[in-house]
């Protein structure tokens, strides 16, 4: 095949919870002993891997647990010498030419984090690269998808867009509500991504986007990462070929150099599948459960007529032009 030595850089990844909840019980160099070779052997070369701390058990301390997981990954940078955290392009380059492992921080939601927006310069000093202000719920700076008042972003939530792009932040309207989606568009001038959504029209749920916004996205040159949790792939039958329609439709709706993988993958969690399902039961995406199903999905673009080129593009370069674009 093809496109069997493309390289694969995965926009959405929460393993640094597992990483973190690791490190808490005493283990060290958790992602290069659990989780880095699994990653590299079926293709993927970088993660964007995002501070998340929404989770029911971490509520009541939000901020103490967003500085634990940032914490964390920083102590197995210091551990391990086949991973890098890049920034920008250039560092990025010599992290490939190195053999090193790519990882890209992002943020996804400022919970915890509220009160000031000055935590951005902070976000900026340890290096994240993408910023979504708001996860699935409500917080100080705007709606997220399971608003049931969507107001869209509050003057906070502005004033805080106006400074992540001053300091060259990639905006993340994942997750958003369709009002914030829409003040996000009118108020970034260049370009913003959703690293990890579906198209509506095959799948309507919330966390999905509908054609305007997906034409959005392309109008402002960002890239729409395709996502492989289960309920945003198919509400009934959520399959490899079924995710694969997704990109189909954004492709020929935008263009392929609009599409990216933000694959969001809870392989590595015994209870995510679970605890964030829509009905209390864990599903997954079948042919594409994890990691594994990687080389499949490229094979996959690959018999839907996609060009290698345009591959490449989906796998990586089309997020690595954003990347450049806004981080230099
Ligand atoms: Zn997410």
């Amino acid at each position: 095949m093809g496109c069997s030595g493309v390289k694969v850089i995965d926009l959405h990844s929460d393993i640094w919870v597992d990483v973190a909840d690791k490190r808490s019980r005493g283990e060290t160099r958790v992602f290069e002993n659990k989780h880095l070779n699994m990653l590299t052997a079926n293709n993927v070369e970088g993660l964007v891997y995002a501070l998340f701390t929404y989770e029911k058990k971490h509520l009541q301390h939000q901020p103490q647990r967003f500085i634990q997981m940032l914490a964390a990954h920083f102590a197995e940078l210091n551990e391990s010498s086949r991973i890098a955290h890049v920034r920008n392009t250039k560092e990025y380059e010599k992290a490939v030419e190195t053999d090193k492992f790519v990882l890209f921080g992002m943020v996804e939601g400022l919970y915890g984090l509220e009160g000031s927006t000055d935590v951005l310069y902070l976000l900026k000093q340890v290096g994240i690269s993408v910023v979504g202000l708001i996860w699935s719920e409500d917080n100080e700076y705007g709606t997220g998808c399971n608003t049931t008042r969507d107001y869209g972003l509050t003057s906070r939530g502005i004033q805080a867009l106006k400074i992540a792009q001053d300091l060259n932040f990639i905006i993340d309207a994942s997750h958003m509500s369709e009002a914030s989606f829409w003040d996000v568009e009118k108020k970034v001038d260049g370009v913003f991504i959703a690293s990890h959504s579906n198209c509506y029209s095959l799948c309507p749920v919330p966390r999905n986007l509908k054609d305007d916004q997906i034409k959005a996205i392309a109008e402002h040159d960002g890239v729409i990462g395709l996502v492989a949790w289960p309920e945003f792939v198919d509400l009934e039958d959520p399959t490899l070929d079924r995710l694969i329609d997704h990109g189909v439709y954004i492709a020929e709706l935008v263009g392929p150099e609009h599409l990216a993988l933000g694959l969001d993958f809870a392989y590595w969690s015994d209870t995510w599948n679970k605890d964030f399902g829509r009905d209390g039961k864990a599903k997954t995406t079948k042919g594409i459960e994890d990691v594994k199903g990687i080389p499949a999905l490229l094979q996959g673009f690959e018999k839907r007529g996609f060009s290698p080129l345009e591959i490449k593009g989906i796998a990586g370069g089309n997020f690595l032009r954003v990347f450049k674009k806004v981080c230099g």
